[in-house]
């Protein structure tokens, strides 16, 4: 009987020593060598699949990449120093000069900023539909359009993007559908089964989930990702062997992990949506949520973060965080600590208040990443911060 992804990642060990080992050694080296001269040919001539050099490939980083692949239902990948690594690379081995990319306003910030700042300088233009008018994407399609970019759920305002509905309009325009998974995380919701051709993560959040080391990973076509291998192993943001050790011993434990995060984070949110200090909350899972039909069709759980609108607007907001006495203010999410944060007048504080508009960062938005804490002291914390 075929196993359950879950099962495979658990016992895939890409490479065993001559020592067998249980579980998998850290191979903290930059090269590898080869028994003769011939040997060291094929490997350079990619007539084998040996390593070489730890730019280009290492047994743990192969190790964490066909775990992720396993769970994301992919053919390949290649994994990053970061997940902007990843969202860069994907960009830049796969575009042109006149190229034109089709995303979303509703988008991470340093991704934002690639899109609107970089990519421009090297000829490929840039036009953004919003996640909440599906309606208005085909228009936005232009005879030079190559890649569609989403996240969903977006972050921080967790807009669900139905795939099945993206994954036929870039097939009917030819265009590679690129999906950031890094809130929904391959144990909720795998792109790839609604069409999509290359995922990216920041196994920064979820996927290590203690918050201890940057990774990024990207997965799909194996043509696709050849071409952003060849771009990688040429201009070097390399996955660390220690890094990518840690990320798929972290892999192991994703989905239990992701379970807790869901149930606690469901929690927090229904008692948490009719606070009289709040204007409206979002969680995927929650029959409020605008999009939550889409969202049951395409995710297993609601993954672990909340938002929600403070009625005191900016002020408010600061005022809420200074008075959180458990939750961490920091810039990362998928912890198993729970992390509150506050987009404009944080990651979002150096745009105009049209610009934050535009990308939908509301002066009193609140984003909490719920962590493995007991779900009760999450909430009382919250509870007591929202009363001050
Ligand atoms: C954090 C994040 C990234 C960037 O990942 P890094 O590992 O910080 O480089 C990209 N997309 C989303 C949705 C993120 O949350």
């Amino acid at each position: 009987m075929e196993q359950h992804p879950i099962t495979k990642v658990i016992r895939t060990q890409t490479h065993r020593t001559n020592e067998m080992e249980h579980a998998s050694p850290i191979f903290l080296t930059s090269s590898f060598c080869f028994d003769n001269s011939e040997d060291m040919r094929a490997a350079f001539a990619d007539e084998t699949d040996d390593n070489i050099y730890s730019r280009f490939s290492n047994p743990n980083v192969k190790e964490f990449v066909d775990r992720v692949c396993l769970l994301e239902g992919a053919e390949a990948g290649y994994a990053t120093a970061s997940g902007m690594s990843a969202v860069f690379a994907s960009f830049m081995a796969l575009m042109k000069q006149g190229d034109h990319l089709l995303s979303c306003s509703s988008i991470f910030g340093s991704t934002h900023t690639v899109i609107t700042k970089f990519l421009p300088r090297y000829g490929i233009e840039y036009s953004y539909v919003r996640a909440d008018k599906p309606e208005t994407w085909e228009a936005a399609i232009k005879p030079n359009t190559k890649m569609i970019y989403l996240e969903t759920p977006t972050n921080p305002g967790l807009d669900i993007i139905d795939l099945e509905f993206v994954s036929a309009l870039a097939k009917k325009h030819d265009l590679i559908l690129n999906v950031d998974n890094c809130f929904a995380t391959p144990v909720s919701q795998r792109p790839i089964d609604f069409g999509a051709d290359l995922i990216v993560h920041s196994a920064t959040k979820w996927i290590d989930g203690q918050g201890r080391v940057l990774g990024g990973i990207v997965v799909g076509n194996k043509e696709m990702i050849n071409d952003i291998y060849l771009f990688c192993r040429s201009t070097g943001p390399a996955l660390s062997p220690f890094n990518a050790w840690l990320l798929s011993k972290s892999l192991e434990t994703l989905d239990v992990r992701m379970e807790r995060h869901a149930s606690n984070a469901l929690k927090i949110a229904e008692k948490l949506k009719d606070h009289q200090k709040i204007s409206w909350l979002k969680y995927p899972f929650l029959s409020t949520h605008p999009q939550y039909n889409i969202a049951k069709k395409q995710m297993r759980d609601g993954g672990g973060i909340v938002c929600f609108e403070l009625k005191g607007g900016m002020g408010g907001g600061r005022k809420f965080l200074d008075a959180l006495q458990m939750l961490s203010l920091t810039a990362n999410l998928g912890d198993t600590r729970s992390i509150a944060s506050h987009p404009a007048s944080t990651t979002h504080a150096k745009l105009s208040e049209e610009e934050r508009q535009a990308v939908n960062i509301t002066p009193g938005l609140i984003r909490i990443s719920v962590g493995l804490e007991h779900p009760d002291d999450v909430l009382n914390d919250i509870l007591q911060a929202l009363e001050k």
